[in-house]
């Protein structure tokens, strides 16, 4: 059987060459002049993805859930009030990761599907005083787009710390951390970055910092700490090295070359192009008689689609007919959504032909396990707005 396939999942996503082969440059010294200079550009390009010019990057070995988890310690203390804006699984994993730092957590909770009501996070943050308000921008697991700016304009008015986990956004969809008023956001490599698994990115604003600067208590974890990171990001931006813990060389290789893609593409085209991509498969989808999780058109992210299947097709039949019939893998369902949908990936590097490609494959699985559909009517549908790009 042919290995080529379409990687249509949302994270790990299709890399492009030139980030796959810097990963595989021969390891130079954490300390040596090369790697100094390419880990400095990677740290301002990161800036530039986050839309900021005053927050602090940090590039840390791990996955996006080490970095929810970092973006928090660094910053609650015993006894403080939490807000966890949950619309799915990561939001739900979000408030379980607080519970093991010994803060008071308060769950405001959607069904999975709608988004969050950002007139009803004023209330909230109205009645209680939160050290933190965490928002999850594109949960994963339903693909509702959180209305992060919205939020934002609202959270400013409180001394509450705001907190975004752009897992599956960044990069794609726009965060602009300064103007809207973010205080961290987090993501990881693989999604929307465009490299491989392993790293952990996050930005601290200047008042994040200073809560920190303030704490009484030590940060209960040694290598999330972000006191032990500042000296050496800020080495690293200005021409120096410096060590706490060995940076995963290579993977900065592959950020280094991913950023610098975004940026000559230029990360306005890059968000407008995600969004065409976005229309182009829900409207693919719509054409199909199917329909997608968020519950309204406008609350469906860029990144991916996540589709409820029509009656009668299993799940494990659907997803195996695509990858090993048409070569295009796209995953299923998490948590209480396991089984029941499938999740189309279409973030980062992503050609319009791709989405052509796993259109026609849905459209022939479908076809295949007895679904009426027409071949050739979902692909012309999405070719109709892929002509935008
Ligand atoms: C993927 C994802 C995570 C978790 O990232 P891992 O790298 O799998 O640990 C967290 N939040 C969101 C929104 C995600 O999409």
């Amino acid at each position: 059987m042919s290995e080529r396939k379409l990687l249509m999942i949302p994270g790990p996503i299709n890399f492009e060459p030139s980030v796959l082969r810097v990963m595989s440059t021969t390891t130079p010294s954490h300390v040596s002049p090369t790697f100094i200079r390419l880990f400095g550009e990677a740290l301002q390009d990161l800036k530039k993805i986050f839309c900021t010019n005053s927050a602090q990057p940090f590039v840390i070995a791990g996955s996006g859930t080490l970095a929810m988890e970092m973006a928090v310690v660094n910053l609650v203390e015993p006894g403080d009030n939490v807000l966890v804006v949950s619309t799915g699984y990561f939001g739900e994993r979000y408030a379980e990761i607080l519970k093991r730092h010994n803060v008071k957590v308060d769950e405001l909770k959607y069904a999975w599907g709608e988004a969050a009501k950002p007139e009803v996070i004023k209330e909230k943050l109205e009645d209680k005083n939160y050290k933190i308000v965490t928002v999850t921008h594109v949960d994963t697991s339903t693909g509702v787009a959180n209305d992060v700016e919205s939020i934002g304009d609202i959270v400013k008015d409180f001394e509450t710390l705001y907190i975004v986990d752009g897992v599956c956004a960044t990069a794609a969809m726009p965060e602009r951390m300064d103007e809207w008023g973010i205080d961290v956001i987090l993501t990881a490599s693989q999604k929307a970055i465009g490299v491989p698994p392993g790293l952990a990115l996050l930005a601290f604003s200047q008042r994040a910092l200073r809560v920190y600067e303030k704490r009484k208590i030590k940060v209960d974890n040694y290598f999330m700490d972000i006191g032990n990171w500042l000296p050496v990001l800020k080495a690293y931006e200005t021409g120096q090295a410096a060590y706490f813990a060995t940076p995963p060389i290579n993977l900065v290789f592959a950020l280094h070359q991913s950023l610098r893609l975004i940026v000559e593409e230029g990360i306005e085209n890059r968000f407008r192009r995600s969004k065409i991509i976005g229309q182009a498969v829900r409207s693919a989808i719509k054409t199909l008689g199917l329909t997608i999780v968020p519950r309204k058109p406008k609350y469906a992210a860029d990144t991916l689609t996540a589709v409820h299947y029509p009656n009668n097709v299993n799940d494990l039949d659907f997803r195996k007919t695509m990858a090993d019939k048409q070569g295009v893998v796209v995953a299923g369902g998490l948590g209480k959504l396991k089984e029941k949908i499938f999740r189309i990936g279409h973030m980062g590097p992503i050609a319009a032909n791709d989405v052509v490609a796993t259109v026609s494959a849905i459209e022939k699985t479908l076809l295949v396990l007895g679904y009426p559909c027409k071949l050739g009517e979902g692909v012309a549908s999405a070719q109709k707005i892929l002509q935008e790009l």
